[in-house]
């Protein structure tokens, strides 16, 4: 496990003190933390800031849901586009709002820092773009359903073409989507090398590829083919089917992966917590 003392003015993780006069083997003077909580990097999230570690682990859950989410969907499609050549029901855009808001804001939090400035060069950018890219289709789902029920209102009158455009852009950034998975399993990929899982990161790799690969496809295929395609022949299995199913397939990989990230973060966080209260129950000792 990586340990090494961390450059730059070492504060107190806890109450942001100045350790600087203060020995690492030493406690906070101020809230009586183990110093060496603070000043040593720990890379492993058992021994990470308990709060920062299970928020890990709440969001991997907010990721997973979505990616369950996502899954449901693309069945729904499927049987919908063989059973029927009607378009999307709007209760099924308010659930695909409320996940793209779940995987969102699982981003975010999967994107925060352990410590303050700990991420650099490509690491920042990585940051950013999952504070970001996830951002789009949100705003394409709401210009879409927007443009939906404005289209619906007014069936017996005339569409303004400015509808037409909007659903046009709206139709961009949902597409924007196909990022996202690049841009999220970069960072689980980190996440995962920290709990010491070299194999698990190789997962995450694979299912990084595979996940933006598949999505890329459905969504050719789906431009050329949607609504010529009206019945189960050979171009449907073909052009919608397969890609589909590689798209499922790689959104149950990433489903699994996310479990057991979640999971294993949830369970670092209460072994950090307890931890850190021994580091604070031995203090008196030192
Ligand atoms: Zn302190």
């Amino acid at each position: 496990m990586a340990q090494f003392r961390l450059s730059g003015m070492p504060v107190c993780l806890r109450c942001g003190y100045d350790l600087r006069a203060t020995p690492s083997e030493a406690a906070c003077p101020e809230c009586g933390l183990a110093a060496h909580r603070s000043v040593i990097e720990h890379s492993h999230p058992d021994d990470c800031p308990p709060g920062w570690v299970g928020m890990i682990g709440a969001a991997s859950v907010m990721l997973l849901v979505s990616y369950v989410g996502f899954g449901f969907f693309l069945i729904a499609i499927l049987i919908n586009s063989t059973a029927s050549a009607s378009s999307l029901d709007e209760g099924i855009l308010y659930i695909l709002l409320v996940l793209a808001i779940s995987h969102a804001v699982g981003n975010f939090f999967i994107a925060r820092d352990d410590r303050r400035g700990a991420s650099k060069g490509i690491w920042r950018v990585n940051r950013w773009l999952l504070r970001i890219v996830p951002l789009f289709p949100i705003a394409g789902l709401g210009m879409f359903i927007y443009g939906f029920r404005f289209a619906f209102w007014l069936i017996y009158g005339q569409t303004p073409s400015w509808v037409d455009e909007m659903n046009d852009l709206s139709y961009w950034l949902i597409l924007s989507v196909v990022l996202c998975p690049a841009v999220t399993f970069f960072r689980l990929r980190w996440l995962a090398l920290r709990l010491s899982r070299p194999k698990l990161a190789e997962h995450v790799t694979i299912v990084a590829v595979g996940c933006t690969a598949s999505l890329a496809l459905l969504i050719v295929c789906v431009f050329f083919e949607w609504g010529d395609i009206r019945h189960a022949d050979i171009s449907f299995f073909l052009l919608m089917v397969l890609p589909a199913a590689l798209v499922g397939l790689f959104d149950l990989w990433a489903t699994l992966l996310l479990f057991v990230v979640s999971r294993r973060f949830l369970q670092s966080a209460r072994e950090a917590r307890a931890r850190w209260k021994l580091a604070d129950a031995s203090r008196g000792e030192l």
